[in-house]
């Protein structure tokens, strides 16, 4: 349970609702920033402003996946207000007050530093990161489908990088029938590519092996898909990079091109909202559980 704990849900999308869900029926107390638009109630959660709410007793900070912007603000779609997250909110905080975000950024990082705050980034969790790759994945094969006039079964797939999401993106096309290959530069990684029954390759030679490719996956958080690699893409080549922004593909030369790039930004909070905030939520209680025994026992 999260009985006396106080927490500041700010902005965010259909994934945050879950876990106010999850957090209230735990007993937490929580001020919702930057949801004067929605229309649920959750008992035991007000929803507030940020220059209402009294941070002297906040025990964390819980923002969305984004976290800020690079000026600070959050994301929401429930508010039409600019939420912003500031060094002088967060000094304002009991000094275990803890921030958890899903990614960070170089102000976040900063502000939290300044602060001397603790910053949770939970998609660095290999847990998140791997249970988030599944919605990732069908998010992928929706754009896929949405983008293309051909099936994915027997297409030839290319996906770069086999961190937490290429892995399960390489799997899932090859379930569906795709000619899946795999580019990485760890010879591990390789090894594990061949183990999958998908053909592996070795990122230096990426030129050489995308002449034949219907669909080019990024998940690579880095500029891989360069112009040079696209002038030697097959003109009717879709390209999907769900990496972080700005993700890894030279969308202006592929425009220029006239080869269809997408950046896929957000795909487990646009197909599967709930599923996302559940595996967010499950984290986050057992996270802000945890923190709850450790303050509990030091203050015996
Ligand atoms: P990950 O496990 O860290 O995997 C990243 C992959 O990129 C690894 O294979 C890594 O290989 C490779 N890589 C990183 N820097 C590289 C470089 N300079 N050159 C070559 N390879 C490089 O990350 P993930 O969890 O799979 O996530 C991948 C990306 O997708 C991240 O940017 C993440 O934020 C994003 N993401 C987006 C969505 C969405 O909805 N669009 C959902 C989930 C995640 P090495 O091990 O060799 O470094």
């Amino acid at each position: 349970m999260l009985t006396g704990m106080q927490l500041a849900v700010i902005g965010g999308d259909a994934r945050q609702l879950e876990i106010i869900r999850k957090l209230t029926e735990l007993d937490a107390k929580c001020s919702l920033i930057g949801f004067e638009q929605l229309d649920h109630a959750f008992s035991g959660a007000v929803k507030e402003k940020m220059d209402e709410v009294d941070f002297a007793h906040m025990d964390a900070f819980i923002l969305p996946v984004a976290g800020t912007n690079l000026e600070g603000q959050v994301d929401t779609i429930f508010s039409n207000e600019k939420v912003l997250l500031t060094e002088e909110i967060l000094s304002k905080t009991p000094e275990h007050c803890t921030i958890y975000s899903g990614i960070s950024n170089s102000y976040l990082d900063d502000i939290t530093q300044k602060a001397k705050r603790t910053l949770v980034k939970l998609f660095e969790r290999d847990d998140v990161a791997i249970y988030n790759s599944i919605p990732t994945v069908e998010g992928t094969i929706m754009m896929a489908i949405q983008h293309t006039d051909f099936t994915i079964h027997g297409s030839n797939v290319t996906v770069l990088g086999l961190g937490r999401c290429g892995m399960s993106i390489a799997r899932a096309f090859h379930a569906l029938g795709a000619k899946v290959k795999v580019g990485a530069r760890k010879t591990a990684h390789l090894a594990r590519i061949s183990e999958m029954a998908v053909t592996p390759f070795h990122l230096n030679d990426l030129g050489k092996e995308i002449k034949d490719t219907d669909i080019l996956i990024n998940t690579i958080p880095y500029q891989v898909v360069s112009a040079s690699v696209i002038s030697k893409l097959p003109a009717h080549t879709l390209i999907i990079d769900i990496a972080s922004k700005p993700g890894g593909t030279d969308f202006r030369y592929a425009e220029k091109r006239g080869i269809k790039a997408l950046l896929a930004p957000s795909l487990p909070g646009i197909v599967a909202p709930k599923t996302a905030g559940q595996i967010l939520a499950d984290v986050l209680a057992q996270l802000l559980q945890e923190d709850l025994l450790i303050r509990k026992e030091k203050a015996r």
